[in-house]
């Protein structure tokens, strides 16, 4: 069944002492034009990945500000996750083996859900490749359909972009993450960074004991080095190159090495990826590959709080919201420069880039001997991270996108 998501309520004035009055105000004169006007946001999983974590604050957001907003999820079988994950892998770049079959499921998918979805409101926002065929059911109007896509199309798979494609192509608009990941399209683009919201549970601030009691729940030892990856569990993260990175810092260094993720309800690789990694892990009590619920923010933020270094060393991204949460947190992070983490991580500045196991392992080895650069690092990356990727500018962005598009005949 495709589902409505609900939502705890977040009060807007709870972000005006952070963030000042002036930032609050902004976005209620934005607002003001679209209360009361219908937006829908469709994406495929309600936990788990960096879309959900972004809708789950977005949404109640836009509803304080009296936005009459609702946030679908598109129903899918483990057969359409399949495919889409396939699909997203190729959009990504990786080889893909085109089957008549495999569309064909992704189609069926999207029309059954065209049937089940309302696809009512003025203004639709479709996330990612999995609902993109649901612009074949936009309904004849004075509606206004957008595709948002979180993941870098730069060189994606000929074949999986071309059956896209057309469908793309139909919408009134596409927003991006970074200028790189986009491609030359009939329609209007727009640059969309996406936010983390510094008051929602995976990273507002915590109790030390309580950090203290998550780390003892999962036998990390405070008083040594804890470099930490928290991602889902995917081959694009590179769980088993972090591994081989640690390795080679712990001939210098004494530290522990953490790997937390859950996994996406439309991700169906994690598990066998969490084998892999286990099988890289071997005996050493020193790594805590650790298999998190779905949706447990808390023992995220406690995790990347404990850390001394947070390390995100994918071998593609999308954006990459683990570093701006970590940055967020003053973090140091070694991130490999792929994605969006570029735009985050100013290399020397608000963190350092790596692009290899071996340049991975320097940078972390430089970082544990030089604490004093690590912590102006964690410093300017919060500074970067205020000024650029918190979820009030990403509203306010989606606020002008529907003045802009509502003005269109
Ligand atoms: N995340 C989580 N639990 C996990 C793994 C990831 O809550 O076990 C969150 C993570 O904190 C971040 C998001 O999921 O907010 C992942 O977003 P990102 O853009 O880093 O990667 P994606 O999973 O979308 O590729």
């Amino acid at each position: 069944m495709s589902e409505a998501v609900a939502l705890s309520r977040i009060p807007l004035d709870d972000y005006t002492a952070l963030l000042g009055p002036a930032e609050i105000e902004e976005l209620r004169a934005l607002a003001k034009p679209l209360r009361g006007r219908s937006i829908e946001m469709i994406n495929s999983t309600a936990v788990g990945g960096g879309v959900a974590e972004i809708l789950n604050r977005l949404v109640p957001l836009a509803e304080e500000l009296e936005l009459n907003i609702k946030w679908d999820v598109m129903s899918g079988g483990e057969d359409f996750f399949d495919v889409t994950k396939g699909f997203h892998n190729a959009l990504h770049g990786a080889p893909y083996h085109t089957s008549a079959k495999d569309f064909e499921i992704f189609l069926a998918y999207n029309e059954h859900n065209r049937a089940t979805l309302p696809l009512d409101a003025e203004f639709v926002v479709v996330h990612d490749p999995q609902p993109c065929a649901l612009i074949d059911g936009r309904p004849p109007g004075a509606n206004h359909w957008v595709w948002r896509c979180h993941i870098d199309l730069s060189h994606p798979n000929r074949a999986v972009w071309d059956f896209l494609e057309p469908f793309v192509s139909r919408y009134d608009g596409a927003m991006f993450s970074s200028p790189e990941f986009s491609r030359q399209l009939p329609i209007p683009q727009y640059l969309f960074y996406p936010a983390i919201d510094p008051l929602s549970e995976k990273n507002c601030e915590l109790e030390p004991e309580f950090i203290a009691q998550v780390l003892a729940r999962y036998r990390i030892d405070p008083q040594r080095a804890i470099l930490t990856q928290i991602s889902r569990f995917d081959r694009l993260k590179d769980p088993v190159g972090v591994i081989r990175a640690y390795r080679i810092v712990k001939r210098y260094f004494d530290c522990q090495l953490v790997l937390a993720g859950g996994s996406a309800s439309d991700d169906p690789e994690g598990a066998i990826v969490l084998k892999e990694v286990l099988r890289e892990a071997g005996h050493d009590p020193d790594i805590r590959a650790i298999e998190l619920p779905a949706w447990a923010p808390l023992e995220v933020n406690a995790l990347q709080r404990a850390s001394t270094i947070v390390i995100q060393k994918s071998l593609r991204e999308g954006f990459g919201l683990t570093v701006s949460e970590a940055l967020w947190k003053k973090k140091p992070v070694v991130a490999s420069a792929v994605g969006g983490i570029p735009i985050q991580i100013i290399h020397r500045h608000t963190g350092l880039l790596a692009h290899s196991v071996e340049g991975t392992a320097y940078q972390i080895r430089y970082l544990l001997s030089h604490p004093e650069i690590a912590a102006k690092l964690g410093e300017h990356g919060h500074q970067h991270v205020k000024e650029n990727f918190l979820i009030t500018q990403k509203l306010k962005r989606y606020l002008t996108l529907f003045l802009t598009v509502a003005r269109k005949p």
